[in-house]
Formats: C-alpha cells, sequence, structure tokens
C-alpha cells in the first residue's frame, strides 16, 4: 500500500502566522482513504530547506504531497527546490503557460510578468491543471518517490486534492475506498468515550477519535470489502455502548441535524443567551434554511435586559443571582413565551476568566430548555477558556434541545 508523506512549506507556517491545517485535512483525507501518513515536514521558504524536507520525506513514502510556494513572489520557491532536488532545469511549460493565460483572461486581468513564473516547471515534470486558482499544480517522480506539489491555499489545495490525487490514493487500492461511519457525539469527554468503548467488539474496524469542540466524532473505518450489514451491526454495538450523547451517525453537525429535527417536528426554537452572547443563534442561523424554525435570538448580558425582554423577575436575580437555575429556567419560558415558539432556550453563565467565585467557579453555567410540556434544566462546570466555555454551553444547549425532542 501506499505510503504517504506532506510537506508544508511556507516561513509563515514556522513564525507561527499560519497554522499549518493544510497537513491535517490531507492526513485526513488520507486517512479516510485507508492510506498511512508517514510523515509531516513543514520547510520555510529557502531551497536548502525544501531540498531537506523532499529528501527526508521521499525516503520513507511513495507519494509526497507537497502544499505551498507556487505563488509568483520570490519566496515561492517550490518548483525551483524540487527541480534542484530531482537534478533537472527549470523550464517554462506551454502547457501551464497557456492554464495561466486562460484563468486570467477568464477573470479580466491582466498578467504580470511575476505571474509567467507560475508556468515555469521542473523539467519532466507534469502540470495538474488548478481550475481554482492561478498557480498550476505539477507531479513529478524522482529516488522511487511520485511528488505532487499543489498550491498552498486551503480552498485551491482542497479542490486539487480532489481532483489529482485522491483518485491516485484510490486506484493504489484497486479503486474501492474503505467504509468510513462518524458517530458524532456531544458532552461526553474523550476518555470517557474510550472507556465506554473498551470491550466493545469493533469487528476488525479501525478506531479513530477526533475533538472538536464541542463535540467528539468516533470513526470506525471498515475495510472495503467488508458488508454492510456487518459494518451496521458494529455501528449499532458502538453507538449501544456510548449511550447517552450520540446525536447522529453519519450525519451532519450538530445545528443543522437539530434543524433537520426541527424541521421534520414542525417546530420552532427562539434562545435568550447571556453568557453566550449571541454563539447559539449565530450557529442555528448559520444552516441555510433556518428561517424554517429559528423564530429570535436575544443577547441579554445585562440583569435590566434580562427583565424588559424575556420577563425574568428581579426578585429571582436578586435572590438566587442571575447565573441560577431560577433565572435560566424564566429566561427558556420568557423568551418562548415572547416568541410562541415550540421551545425556548435560556443560558447564562459564567464564561470568565473572571467573576468566578468559591459557590459559582469559573465556568459554572446553567441551561434551560423550554417546552410545551416542561422545562428542563441542568447546571454544568465546564472547563476551559471563556471560548472554550462559550461553545461548550452553546453545544450542550442544543443537546439538551435534542433530548427534549425525544
Ligand atoms: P499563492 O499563489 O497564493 O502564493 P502558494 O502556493 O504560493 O499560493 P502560499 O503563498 O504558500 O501558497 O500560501 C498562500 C496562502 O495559503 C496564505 O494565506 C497562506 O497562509 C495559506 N497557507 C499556505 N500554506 C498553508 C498551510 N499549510 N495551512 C494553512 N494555510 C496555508
Ligand atoms: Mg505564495
Amino acid at each position: 500500500m501506499t505510503r504517504v508523506a506532506i510537506i508544508s512549506q511556507g516561513e509563515e507556517l514556522l513564525t507561527g502566522e499560519t497554522v499549518d491545517t493544510n497537513s491535517a485535512w490531507l492526513a485526513e483525507q488520507c486517512w479516510a482513504l485507508g492510506v498511512p501518513v508517514v510523515r509531516m515536514v513543514t520547510a520555510g521558504d529557502a531551497r536548502a530547506e525544501i531540498v531537506w524536507a523532499l529528501e527526508a520525506t521521499a525516503s520513507v513514502a511513495g507519494l509526497v504531497i507537497c502544499t505551498g510556494g507556487l505563488g509568483p513572489t520570490n519566496d515561492d520557491l517550490t518548483v525551483e527546490s524540487v527541480a534542484a532536488w530531482a537534478g533537472v532545469s527549470v523550464v517554462q511549460d506551454s502547457t501551464a503557460l497557456a492554464q495561466v493565460v486562460a484563468r486570467f483572461a477568464a477573470r479580466s486581468r491582466s498578467m504580470s510578468p511575476a505571474n509567467t513564473k507560475q508556468a515555469n516547471m521542473p523539467t519532466g515534470a507534469e502540470v495538474l491543471e488548478n481550475r481554482w486558482g492561478t498557480a498550476p499544480g505539477f507531479s513529478i517522480t524522482h529516488s522511487g518517490a511520485y511528488v505532487i506539489c499543489v498550491p498552498g491555499v486551503p480552498t485551491e489545495m482542497r479542490h486539487m486534492f480532489h481532483a489529482h490525487i485522491a483518485p491516485l490514493l484510490l486506484g493504489s487500492q484497486g479503486g474501492d475506498a474503505p467504509h468510513l461511519h462518524r458517530i458524532r457525539t456531544i458532552g461526553v469527554g474523550e476518555s470517557r468515550l474510550q472507556d465506554r468503548l473498551n470491550g466493545v467488539d469493533l469487528g476488525g474496524a479501525e478506531l479513530g477519535f477526533r475533538a472538536h469542540l464541542p463535540e467528539v466524532q468516533v470513526k470506525l473505518r471498515f475495510a472495503a470489502d467488508v458488508h454492510q450489514s456487518h459494518r451496521e451491526a458494529v455501528v449499532a454495538a458502538v453507538v449501544a455502548a456510548i449511550g447517552r450523547g450520540v446525536y447522529t451517525v453519519d450525519g451532519g453537525d450538530l445545528p443543522t441535524e437539530v434543524g433537520l429535527r426541527l424541521t421534520a417536528a414542525h417546530a420552532t426554537v427562539a434562545v435568550a443567551e447571556s453568557c453566550t452572547a449571541g454563539t447559539l443563534t449565530a450557529w442555528l442561523g448559520g444552516v441555510p434554511g433556518a428561517s424554517r424554525y429559528l423564530i429570535e435570538g436575544a443577547v441579554v448580558y445585562a440583569n435590566a435586559a434580562k427583565i424588559r425582554s424575556c420577563g425574568v423577575s428581579e426578585a429571582a436575580i436578586t435572590q438566587h443571582g442571575a447565573v441560577s437555575e431560577a433565572v435560566a429556567r424564566q429566561l427558556a419560558e420568557g423568551i418562548r413565551g415572547r416568541a410562541g415558539s415550540t421551545y425556548g432556550i435560556g443560558i447564562t453563565g459564567i464564561a470568565g476568566p473572571d467573576g468566578g467565585t468559591p459557590e459559582k467557579p469559573v465556568g459554572t453555567v446553567h441551561i434551560a430548555v423550554a417546552g410545551p410540556a416542561r422545562t428542563d434544566h441542568h447546571r454544568f462546570g465546564f472547563p476551559g477558556t471563556r471560548s472554550q466555555i462559550t461553545q461548550r454551553a452553546a453545544g450542550l444547549a442544543l443537546s439538551m434541545l435534542l433530548e427534549m425532542m425525544g
């Protein structure tokens, strides 16, 4: 099986100015296709560094994917570095030039001499068309490795991967991709998930976790020839072992799933947010078609706003404090009444880093969900930074809503 190595290229990656999301994304794609990634290297804008990276990767992998450094500026050195490594010259490639000229013409932009540079290729390289940007990619074989260079711009890199690299990886396995199933969970940490899965028969599947606030995904990868009924049985066993917290298998993200459920139930929702300050409303509103079920979102930060907008009683605030079960319930019920929605969500908490007390430390968040039959409430103690606490609170609010919908 092909072993893959990834080179990310650019000084901005070494200074920390840009986070190398390209390598992570490529590695995830390779994993899903069942192709092992054995090394990742980052090189700055220096020919010697890039040549070293090519040596370090070509020695361990059959396929090297290199992102970045294909642009028109002088610090874009991938072409000349690959040529130096392969011991060939750099030539202007007529195919590449035609593609660059066509791109500029299509955008009615004039070409500068620097853009012509993007048609330079190592001699013997095969040009890979880039329909999503100006710089074509290329591939070349040397030292027993097949090296594919694509632009660093993440959207272009992803398109290039799907167009030129994924088919190759699939082909290297006889055209059969492994089957990947994603069990998406909310409110259960990675270590607890691992505990719950201990002893579960995975039927030969490979298990992976992906933590992406506010959720953790459990990924099961089956070989291409594993039958659907077998996969479904294993997925069902895993879902049963995890129990509470699973919100979808192979579905969309949390706001998307909530939207589907609300739509199917012809139900609507309104949100009153204190500490999350609009995050939950933005999530809900970020899903296409949200106008079918999202009635309104109120950001009620000050006590006066909670009272004025959601009918929270002054007594509840004085007696229990703004961060309390009573206020969360009144926010949920108040916004539900005002909006005339099926469900109302109230969130109040301490996102920190200041403002905590021994009784109500930073991360204390009260969430209530009001529905036609009852109002549910939970008090959470979330770890993390202000932004992490916000994300967790918004995520758990949606999870509580799903639970109420049954
Ligand atoms: P361009 O034609 O835009 O110059 P390029 O192939 O030369 O393309 P770079 O100049 O290296 O690419 O990067 C272009 C953009 O893509 C920059 O905004 C950069 O921050 C971003 N980028 C580059 N490499 C990565 C990476 N590994 N992860 C995430 N973003 C990246
Ligand atoms: Mg560049």
